[in-house]
C-alpha cells in the first residue's frame, strides 16, 4: 500500500466522490480540517480549541485539527475498496477527574464497496471474519467527510479516563488508607494558631 504518511496534504474538506471510479482508478487524496466542522462528534466531546491550519505535514499535533488519507484500490479478489486513515488529537474531560485528556486518534480502516445496502451481508462476529475489511455501500456521491466522522466517533470512548490522574483533587471524604492526614495541619489548628496571635 502507498505509504500513506508521505502524502502531500491539502487544507480544506473533502467532498464528494464517486467511490467506486476512485477505487478503480486507485485514486488518491489527503487533506487537514477543523474539526469543528464535525457537528455529530462536537456533541459529545468537551470544547475543542481552535486552531490555524498550518505547518500541514505535521497536522494534526495539536488538538483541533484532523487529518485524513483516503486511498482507493481494488481488493486481493478484484473489488473496489477504500482505505481510510485518520489522524487527530481529541480534547476530552476525564470522567474520573475531570480534568483535560487529550486522545490521540490514529486509525486505518479498509473498506470494501458494495452497491445496496442487501450488499453488507450479516454482520459476523467469526474470529475469521475479525480481519476482513468492513463492508460500506458506495455511491457515486459519496460523502468522505461522514465516514471521516465515523470513524472518529468510533474512537472516543464511552467513558474517557486518565490512565493515571496526575492533578487529581483529593476530595478528603474518601475512605482511603491515606496516612497523610498528619503531616498535613488541619484547618481547624491553622486557626487555632490565627486566634493564638490576635
Ligand atoms: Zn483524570
Amino acid at each position: 500500500m502507498t505509504d500513506s504518511t508521505a502524502m502531500h496534504c491539502v487544507p480544506g474538506l473533502p467532498g464528494q466522490i464517486d467511490a467506486f471510479e476512485f477505487a478503480r482508478r486507485g485514486r488518491s487524496q489527503a487533506g487537514v480540517f477543523s474539526v469543528h466542522r464535525l457537528q455529530r462528534l462536537l456533541d459529545g466531546l468537551a470544547d475543542q480549541p481552535s486552531v490555524e491550519l498550518v505547518a500541514l505535514d505535521e497536522a494534526p499535533k495539536d488538538p483541533g485539527l484532523v487529518r485524513y488519507v483516503l486511498i482507493g484500490q481494488l481488493n486481493a479478489s478484484g473489488r473496489p475498496q477504500l482505505v481510510l486513515r485518520v489522524q487527530a488529537k481529541l480534547l476530552l474531560e476525564c470522567q474520573r477527574c475531570l480534568g483535560p485528556m487529550v486522545l490521540s486518534v490514529d486509525r486505518q480502516t479498509a473498506f470494501d464497496l458494495v452497491r445496496r445496502e442487501a450488499d453488507l451481508g450479516e454482520e459476523s462476529f467469526d474470529e475469521d471474519s475479525l480481519d476482513e475489511p468492513e463492508k460500506i455501500v458506495g455511491s457515486r456521491q459519496f460523502e468522505v467527510l461522514d465516514l471521516i466522522e465515523d470513524e472518529l466517533i468510533l474512537e472516543v470512548p464511552y467513558v474517557p479516563r486518565h490512565e493515571q490522574c496526575t492533578d487529581m483533587v483529593e476530595t478528603g471524604s474518601d475512605d482511603s488508607e491515606d496516612d497523610s492526614g498528619e503531616e498535613r495541619p488541619s484547618p481547624f489548628a491553622v486557626l487555632e494558631q490565627l486566634k493564638t496571635k490576635r
